[in-house]
């Protein structure tokens, strides 16, 4: 972990509300507290704002949503002043932008860094949270926000004679604040995923020699990353409010002028030219070419078969273009993955795949690796192998429930919500973008305002109401949690092993994460709740806040 441990005097303090996690979700939530007049304090276990931006500091590491789309729409003056450099912005210009609001809004002075929560219990009595930190600070609060991000608990797998190895590691996740340099170094990596895709061409440009083992190969896209041409944001600030409204309404809250047809609905030629046109525009917008990719396997076969085509038409060495194919799981099922020249590195003499799929490793030896096959030796060894995803960062926390559990004990078989938002036996908890919520398949500044603004009109009305506890009913949850598996095995994405299904975790169930539904309809249904008096919520008992109002 690059932070140094810091220490100080353990406090302790009584808040309406305790945030935990200082990311884009943290910060705009106690934004919206601060403005409703209640005391908040958001406890961020990094030594800055920013959450998976901040941690995520790999080289090559950028969004894959465009950046006049991926910010804040909050605020109007926010929006129109705020310049991005690039078409789909970098890590350092995304951080950049969340110190940026952190220092705008002043909100700083209620973050608590360094510091990690541990544990968490409710008390029935007093209706309020205790939530005690690694550093032995004590809170006090009527309610909590896990505000904990869905890829945040990066992860190492298990693998034997993981502390024996000499050189340097890295994870991509935990990247070192300072950077790093490989220039001369022999590197492996392990892992292509997202994080990998984005990182191998930048790290082949300077190291020595670069291998790359691979589990499963992934789909990717090529970004066509460019500088922000000032006439293209300009199409957007002229029209903000109504550009984001209309994203609101989209499955995945990104416009991406999606094609409402099916590709089997045209002929072989016009599909194919299709294809070309996103494929030359670039982006993961490729996958709404036609309207089915998701649902029809002979339509996403369409798609398939045509990535797999670019790849044996980019890499030139036959078998390892064959490598790099994906032939498990249908296009979009995984994450599609967007990049920058990544199968054009195959082809640089000093990068080399090696798959790992069919010849495991089995051991991280003292100079490197050793697979079934063959020993590998290396300065430095990049792990890039993902998260404990949707789960991961709250299950870490010992969140004790009303009825003598916990919540990775109530989630051992998959998580539990009801719209991702809360769970029964754990009243007055939030979560944004909690699991059972569109979240990680959407664009999550879309996705962390709706849920943030959600909780926050919940919060106001339980205080005009006299209401001191709200919780998720058992009954809503399991329909909610039967409702997202229903809609999911109406798509493709159940057919991957990925992590949105847990899969890439030895012994996690699996079970879909996200709410495939689409934010429209999320969106929609949050609303016709809060209409009506919060259906599926147990509302009970006067209001600690209201009371002291008076
Ligand atoms: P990931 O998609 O989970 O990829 C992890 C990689 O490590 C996979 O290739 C996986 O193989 C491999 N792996 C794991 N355990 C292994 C083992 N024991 N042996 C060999 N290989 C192993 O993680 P990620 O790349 O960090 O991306 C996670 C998510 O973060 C993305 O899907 C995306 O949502 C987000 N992200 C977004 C961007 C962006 O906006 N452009 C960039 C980076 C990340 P298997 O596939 O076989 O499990």
């Amino acid at each position: 972990m690059p932070d140094a441990t810091h220490s100080r005097p353990a406090t302790t303090a009584q808040y309406d509300v305790i945030i935990i996690g200082a990311g884009f979700a943290g910060l705009y939530q106690l934004h919206r507290l601060r403005a409703m007049g209640m005391t908040a304090k958001v406890i961020e276990a990094g030594s800055g704002v920013g959450g998976t931006w901040y941690w995520n500091r790999y080289p090559g590491a950028r969004c894959d949503v465009e950046s006049m789309q991926y910010s804040y729409a909050f605020s109007e003056e926010l929006q129109q002043e705020w310049q991005w450099p690039e078409l789909f912005s970098a890590q350092p210009d995304i951080l950049k932008y969340a110190n940026h609001v952190a220092d705008r809004l002043d909100l700083r002075r209620d973050i608590l860094f360094d510091t990690r929560v541990s544990e968490t219990r409710f008390d029935e009595a007093a209706s309020q949270w205790t939530v005690r930190t690694d550093l032995g600070d004590v809170f006090n609060a009527g309610f909590m926000i896990m505000a904990t991000g869905c890829l945040s608990a990066a992860r190492v797998p298990d693998f034997k004679g993981l502390s024996s190895f000499k050189g340097k590691t890295y994870h991509t996740g935990a990247w070192p604040h300072e950077g790093v340099d490989f220039t001369g170094s022999r590197v492996g990596i392990i892992g292509t995923g997202s994080s990998a895709i984005q990182a191998i061409p930048v790290i082949a440009e300077q190291a020595a020699d670069l291998t790359v083992f691979q589990r499963t190969p992934n789909f990717s896209i090529p970004s066509r990353n460019a500088p922000l041409e000032q006439s293209y944001a300009r199409q957007w600030k002229d029209k903000y409010a109504e550009l984001r409204a209309q994203a609101r309404n989209t499955r995945n809250g990104v416009l991406a002028n999606p094609n409402d047809f099916s590709a089997l609905s045209v002929s072989p030629e016009e599909r194919k030219r299709i294809y070309e046109e996103r494929w030359a525009s670039g982006g993961t917008t490729f996958m709404a070419s036609f309207n089915d990719l998701i649902f029809n396997q002979e339509a996403n076969d369409t798609a398939a078969e045509f990535v797999r085509g670019k790849i044996r038409e980019i890499v030139k060495d036959p078998k390892t273009a064959e490598l790099l194919a994906p032939k498990d799981h249908p296009i979009g099922t995984k994450r599609i993955c967007v990049d920058t020249r990544y199968f054009e590195t195959y082809n640089r003499p000093n990068v080399h795949l090696v798959d790992v799929r069919s010849a495991p490793i089995e051991e991280i030896t003292p100079t490197g690796l050793h697979t079934r096959e063959a020993d590998y030796e290396f300065d430095a060894i990049v792990f890039a192998t993902g998260f404990d995803a949707m789960t991961g960062a709250l299950t870490a926390i010992d969140i004790h429930s009303t009825d003598g559990s916990t919540l990775k004990a109530k989630w051992e078989d998959g998580p539990r919500t009801y719209l991702g938002l809360m769970c029964a036996h754990f009243p007055n908890m939030f979560m944004v973008t909690g699991p059972g919520s569109p979240s990680v398949l959407s664009n999550m500044h879309v996705s962390i305002e709706q849920d943030v603004n959600w909780i926050t009109d919940c919060l106001a009305y339980l205080r005009n109401h006299r209401v001191a506890r709200i919780e998720a009913t058992q009954e809503a949850e399991d329909n909610w949690v039967l409702h997202g598996i229903e809609v999911a095995n109406k798509t493709l994405y159940p057919k991957a092993a990925s992590w949105y299904m847990g899969a890439n975790i030895e012994g996690k169930p699996r079970v879909f994460m996200p709410y495939i539904g689409g934010v429209n309809a999320y969106k929609e249904k949050c609303a016709e709740i809060a209409a009506n008096g919060y259906t599926g919520y147990r509302l009970t008992g006067p209001s600690r806040v209201a009371q002291a109002a008076e």
